[in-house]
């Protein structure tokens, strides 16, 4: 028996490769998942679930966020370094193959599915770059590629693996109905380093600031980011579902503001901000309140020991537009 073990996204692709894998009886499938600030386990727990194969849960935060600010091979079109992260993900998950027994890694990728990260030469490269490449199989395109060491070696029979290329999904989609396979995300959408949006407020970071915490990544994807100066940031909350992630994320240093007398949003203010700056913030949090007509108006500061009231105007829609990230 060997060990199969699958880089496991959640996506259709991903849960092709483990239902086909499974058809072959000499394998024991299992899947790995990885879990950042940018992307998280829970589609992956889905597909798992559905496939009935145990996950692994590695949470690989500190390695990526080192490899995410200078990517040996640069960036897709968003912050998305898919090469490098790819085979990050094969390299820490030939590691947790050696503890679990003899057998191979694999994954859904399909050739020729994305152009840039997906074509003969980038799953060349990421098998390099991973530094396990013969240990790597591709079942849904494999007829398409060179036979690997788990096909030389007789581990998997290279007959029972597929030929699929390109960027139509239908051979994906005939096959999910063969296999009854109905529960599976749309494409696109499970790492927010490829969100135009996101990549602009994560480029704003490395770009103003040097000791970046998880937390700083967190609240990366929460409320809206106004950039007001090269050292000050401020964050607001856009419902009550930011409002309350705002407040789980405070941290000693920062500050937190809200108004006193109308409903409006948290604003976080990163830092030790200065009593001028707090002022700021305190606009800013009038500014995004249904209150912001109303010409001054009492504005509660806290911070770690100390709480006061502020009082504060909106700040001129243009000037909060400039600074939006
Ligand atoms: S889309 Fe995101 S998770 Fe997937 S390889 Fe690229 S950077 Fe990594």
């Amino acid at each position: 028996m060997f060990i199969a073990l699958g880089l496991m996204s959640g996506g259709l692709d991903s849960i092709l490769a483990v239902r086909l894998l499974q058809e072959q009886q000499q394998l024991r499938v299992e899947a790995v998942t990885f879990v950042t600030p940018f992307f998280g386990p829970e589609r992956a727990r889905a597909a798992a679930a559905q496939l009935s194969i145990p996950l692994h849960e590695l949470d690989i935060t500190d390695i990526h966020f080192a490899m995410l600010q200078n990517p040996p091979h640069g960036y897709g079109k968003n912050m998305n370094p898919c090469i490098d992260c790819h085979a990050m993900m094969f390299r820490e998950a030939a590691k947790l193959l050696a503890g679990l027994g003899p057998g191979f890694l694999f994954s859904g990728e399909v050739l020729g599915e994305r152009p840039m990260s997906q074509n003969r030469q980038s799953l060349v490269t990421v098998a390099k770059a991973s530094g396990c490449p013969d240990m790597i199989l591709r079942p849904l395109s494999a007829k398409l590629l060179e036979p690997t060491k788990p096909e030389l070696e007789g581990m998997v029979d290279r007959e029972q693996l597929l030929d699929i290329q390109g960027r139509s999904r239908k051979p994906q989609l005939a096959l999910a109905k063969q296999w009854g396979i109905t529960q599976f995300p749309n494409p696109g959408g499970g790492c927010l380093l490829t969100d135009p949006p996101f990549s602009r407020r994560l480029r704003d970071l490395l770009d103003h600031q040097k000791d970046i915490t998880r937390t700083d990544l967190e609240l990366l994807n929460i409320g809206r980011h106004l950039r007001v100066r090269p050292d000050l940031k401020i964050i607001a909350g856009r419902d009550a579902k930011d409002n309350q992630q705002l407040m789980a994320r405070v941290r000693d240093t920062d500050a937190l503001l809200s108004l006193v007398d109308f409903p409006g949003p948290t604003v976080l203010m990163p830092g030790n901000a200065s009593d001028e700056d707090l002022l700021l913030g305190a606009r800013a949090c009038v500014s995004f309140s249904s209150a912001r007509d109303r010409g001054e108006i009492a504005v509660f500061l806290h911070r770690t020991g100390i709480s006061s009231t502020l009082k504060a105007s909106a700040l001129p829609r243009e000037q909060i537009n400039a600074w939006l990230l």
